[in-house]
């Protein structure tokens, strides 16, 4: 529970900071954008307890299981496996859809976070694996090179043998005063939820410039979410229910601060440390499992940036009157699966690592400007999805590491 109210309040409270989010920036933008103080405020709250959240999790965890090599593998076949039913269902919805057909192609303006990434490639996600400056990474909120350092880390303090007593009641308490925190941040989450919501509406041009937007792409836009309604709604409940023995309703509610706080904050990152309070303490999935599974989870396993990826490219190549051919179709699926591995948990990250996939098949990136009015609102159902697969992982690895 948060530490100021009970789970339901929050919950409650955090709808309502929806609510209200949306009201004011839909029918008074200027003071919604106004109110993105707020919502910054939080995020930095979040981003800020991140770091050491992740790294005092995944070393006490590994400190703890000792035999990284069984949880570890499961973790990516679990990955592996989910990732490639969601990009085949990008895959499917909009080659059945087809809504680039008879759209017009135009060249947008790219902006430069995207333009700067020309040229991005598997070598560049390679790269992201290590780093000959720790403190560089953290600076830079780069956080596979710091999740494979702790591991090293806690593999070796785990070979300590007796001595390692004093470095594990360390991290246990490193661990204690950080969920302490995140409680505390926790319990802010109804308004920075509001002020995240309504500047970002507010800043698009109000509601109604977002409902005229997001119609212009209407069918793009029905594509993506239909195919990650089927992934979210459907396919990984199964799998919670078959492999994680657990009931998908009970398990979503428990999931539900983390789950609209994704909404919110388009970052798995800056989500994580909701999404461990609720996998680990509401859901009680074990914290052996939950500490290393979701850190991981939120860098590498983003099933709906891989399906949101594949509707994209697909989607743009039909706008240039392109026809992508069978093998074509599978280079989008196998790049479209890498570059939701490389993106980052951070907001729009996608957009980066599709230069990758849009390459792979030959299409000019500048087939980005299409997606780009409306991906910051997709991006946040895309990240909802990436952290309710980060969390049902969690799920099956404990219910497979306990049979
Ligand atoms: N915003 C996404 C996340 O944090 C990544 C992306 O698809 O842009 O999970």
């Amino acid at each position: 529970m948060g530490i100021f109210f009970s789970k339901n309040k929050l919950i409650l409270g955090i709808i309502t900071g929806v609510i209200l989010g949306g009201i004011v920036g839909s029918y008074f933008p200027s003071i919604g954008v106004k109110s993105q103080i707020i919502g910054d405020l939080f995020l930095n709250a979040l981003k800020m307890i991140v770091l050491p959240l992740i790294i005092v999790s995944i070393t006490l965890s590994i400190m703890k299981v000792g035999n990284l090599g069984s949880i570890g593998l499961k973790t990516i076949i679990y990955y592996v496996i989910t990732t490639s039913i969601s990009v085949a269902i990008g895959i499917f919805v909009v080659t059945a859809i087809n809504p680039g057909v008879g759209n017009e192609a135009f060249t947008g303006n790219l902006p430069d976070f995207v333009k700067s990434k020309e040229g991005f490639s598997i070598t560049d996600v390679l790269k992201q694996i290590s780093t000959p400056n720790l403190f560089k990474s953290a600076y830079e909120f780069q956080i596979l090179p710091l999740i494979i350092a702790s591991i090293l880390f806690g593999i070796a303090f785990g070979k300590m043998g007796k001595e390692n007593q004093l470095i594990i009641d360390f991290f246990e308490l490193s661990d204690k005063a950080i969920m302490k925190i995140v409680h505390w941040i926790i319990a802010l989450t109804p308004i920075g939820i509001f002020g995240l919501i309504a500047g970002k509406i507010g800043a698009a041009g109000g509601g109604a410039e977002v409902l005229n937007i997001a119609m212009q792409l209407g069918k793009y836009v029905t594509s993506v979410i239909i195919g990650l309604f089927i992934h979210g709604f459907i396919i990984l409940p199964l799998i919670l229910l078959l492999f994680g023995k657990r009931n998908p309703i009970e398990y979503f509610k428990s999931m539900s601060e983390a789950l609209l706080t994704a909404f919110s904050t388009a970052s798995s990152s800056a989500t994580l440390p909701l999404t461990m309070k609720n996998v680990i303490e509401d859901a009680k999935v074990s914290p052996k499992v939950g500490k290393f599974v979701l850190p991981l989870g939120a860098t590498m396993n983003m099933d709906g940036t891989a399906l949101y990826e594949a509707v994209a490219v697909i989607f743009i190549a039909q706008s240039y009157g392109i026809d992508l051919s069978v093998a074509e179709l599978i280079l989008v699926f196998i790049t479209a699966s890498l570059a939701a591995v490389g993106a980052a948990g951070i907001p729009e990250a996608g957009l980066i690592t599709m230069v990758l996939v849009l390459q792979a098949v030959g299409l000019p990136i500048e087939g980005i400007g299409l997606i780009l009015a409306i991906d910051w609102l997709l991006d946040r159902f895309r990240t909802t999805i990436n952290v309710w697969g980060d969390s049902i992982g969690a799920a099956v690895i404990d219910n497979i590491e306990k049979t």
